[in-house]
């Protein structure tokens, strides 16, 4: 089990919005959409991914010294820039600098160093009911990976003496049968949807999402995990009454409902993210805003029609 390796890009501990109670969430790297908005967007390649913020760099000059492929250039005005085409990731820039200027996004854990950084949460767990939760990215994408873990932790925990509760933060987008897998692996799903329309889905997330619904579906038939559903609530891409109204139709049509569907305002927080990749955010300027008071309370009053439990 030791040789494989997990490529995760974030640790995120005491988090209160990732499932039930007090929970430890790891951040898978690679996901098969590209969502516009995406607020984790060094989350989205599964190879590494650097990360240079100006503002912590003094100009030593260090990591343009060690590139060992002439990637880097100190411009006045403007911080050390990069030659993406020359740059192979190696990560010997992160290593030299001095102030953390540069980061590698994603380091590789083995199943035995997850567990033992799980196993420091578990006095919260204990008492607030809370757990692990795997996010990304989208930890489907390297789904034997997931599988395997979820098994490791799951019995690592057992010997240790404690029930550990699993939940998985995923699109769904995934093959059917692995879905099955997972579902019998973890306790719960938190399932995005992001719109209904599957032309717009692939036009602002890459891919269709009829998959998607499909799984979406299987969870709430076959039962074997729970399931509550969130929805990134944009002002100019999900947020109409009529995607709104397809959303709560489709969920109440379902053999058995979400846990409750869970909005999600909008915010910019990846544009940040591009700007230290280097990348552009939005380079379509699609127009995307925050919903306003009126379009969330309408959009909780359509779920409620629906007998769809919803809240923000
Ligand atoms: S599914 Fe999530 S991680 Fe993947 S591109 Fe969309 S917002 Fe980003
Ligand atoms: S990751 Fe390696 S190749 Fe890329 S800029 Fe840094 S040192 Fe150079
Ligand atoms: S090593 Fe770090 S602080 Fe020094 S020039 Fe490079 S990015 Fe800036």
């Amino acid at each position: 089990m030791s040789e494989v390796r997990y490529p995760i890009f974030d640790i995120k501990r005491y988090s209160i919005n990732d499932g039930p109670g007090i929970r430890i969430t790891f951040f898978f790297k690679g996901c098969p959409l590209s969502c516009v908005w995406c607020h984790n967007p060094e989350g989205i390649s599964r190879s590494q991914t650097r990360m240079y913020t100006v503002s912590k760099c003094i100009l030593c000059g260090a990591c343009v010294q060690f590139c060992p492929a002439h990637a880097l250039k100190a411009v006045r005005g403007r911080g050390v820039l990069c030659d993406r085409d020359l740059c192979t990731l190696c990560g010997k820039c992160a290593e030299v600098c001095p102030t953390k200027a540069v980061e590698m996004a994603s380091k590789t854990y083995t199943a035995e160093q997850v567990y033992a950084e799980i196993a420091k949460e578990r006095p919260f767990f204990t008492t607030s009911d809370g757990g692990v939760t795997f996010s990304g990215g989208e930890p489907l994408y390297q789904g034997d990976l997931l599988i395997q873990l979820l098994d490791y932790i799951g019995q690592a925990a057992e010997k240790d003496g404690y029930r550990l509760h699993r939940t998985v933060d995923t699109t769904l987008f995934a093959n059917q049968e692995l879905v099955r897998e997972v579902s019998h692996r973890c306790e719960l799903f938190l399932v995005d949807i992001k719109m209904m329309d599957s032309d717009r889905h692939r036009k602002f997330c890459g891919v269709p999402n009829d998959i998607i619904l499909e799984n979406i579906r299987m969870v709430a038939s076959e039962g074997a995990a729970g399931y509550l559903v969130r929805i990134p609530l944009i002002e100019g891409i999900n947020a109409d009454t009529e995607n709104i109204e397809a959303t709560a139709s489709f969920l109440a049509s379902l053999d058995r409902l979400p846990k409750y569907v869970e909005l999600l305002p909008y915010h910019d927080i990846g544009k940040n993210k591009h700007s230290r990749m280097g990348t552009q955010y939005n380079k379509n300027n699609v127009p995307m805003a925050v919903p306003s008071e009126k379009t969330i309370e309408d959009a909780l009053g359509i779920f409620k029609n629906y007998g769809v439990p919803a809240k923000v």
